[in-house]
């Protein structure tokens, strides 16, 4: 199965061979538990604005940074952009209810999966859509020695967001590695859409309530359940992408 998804992306992205020297972690959802947390505080907060919403949807818009996401529930609701100032107050709310619920938590299996990438030689990288400082910066606490600020891609540094191959372009300039050289690691559609489209092997993990077959429609190049069935494979991978 591993084999046959290298050879799929290789053939997607005419490329010749997969040799991977860095690992782009997705944040929410992938390093935190905290996709619930975004999920139940977007959600208050668009019905408490009588915007048009479902918790699910959240999952759905899931990597797009904040304002996109409120343009998005402006545009679905009154068929119109979000203005400067709705999408500064209600970016703020949001993040106000998202640090009183975000019980800031690590995924589960996230730890094995970096210290397997780093056992296998790899850099390992934070690409998020994320502006919330409460997360990004407790990462270097969570995983230490894993992450350098300086080589991190948040909502502070992008101008489009995923989808858009944006972040994970920086993110494969901030490791100095070319597109074959890496790996997304990502929870979201959106997330996913956008490491395929900067041409990386991009591997999901369904660590939200959404089907597995919205994150293979997104391109994914492999499927996991969790972090820690990605921690398990994960030695597999690298010998099938090292071809032995
Ligand atoms: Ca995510």
């Amino acid at each position: 199965m591993i084999h046959e998804a290298i050879a799929r992306y290789l053939h997607r992205q005419h490329q010749t061979v997969l040799s991977p020297k860095a690992v782009l972690f997705d944040m929410d959802g992938v390093l935190y538990d905290s996709m619930r947390f975004h999920a139940r505080s977007w959600y208050e907060t668009a019905t408490r604005h009588q915007l048009i919403a479902t918790p699910e949807l959240f999952y759905l818009y899931e990597g797009r940074t904040g304002d996109s996401t409120i343009n998005e529930l402006y545009q679905k609701t009154f068929q119109r952009d979000a203005t400067e100032e709705e999408k500064r107050s209600i970016y703020e709310e949001k993040a106000i209810l998202f640090n009183r619920y975000n019980d800031g938590k690590a995924m589960p299996g996230a730890a094995d999966v970096l210290k397997a990438a780093k056992n296998s030689g790899l850099q390992t990288l934070v690409v998020t859509g994320s502006g919330q400082h409460s997360l990004i910066d407790k990462l270097e606490q969570t995983y230490p020695g894993y992450f350098k600020r300086e080589k991190m891609v948040t909502a502070f540094d992008v101008k489009f967001g995923k989808p858009h191959p944006e972040p994970y372009l920086m993110g494969l300039e901030k490791a100095g590695v070319q597109a074959n050289e890496a790996f997304v690691v990502e929870n979201a559609p959106m997330g996913v859409q956008a490491g395929v489209a900067a041409g990386i092997f991009t591997i999901a993990v369904n660590t939200g309530p959404l089907d597995n077959q919205v994150l293979l429609d997104a391109g994914a190049d492999l499927l996991y359940p969790n972090m820690t069935a990605l921690a398990e494979d994960w030695e597999k991978i690298i010998r099938a992408a090292k071809g032995v």
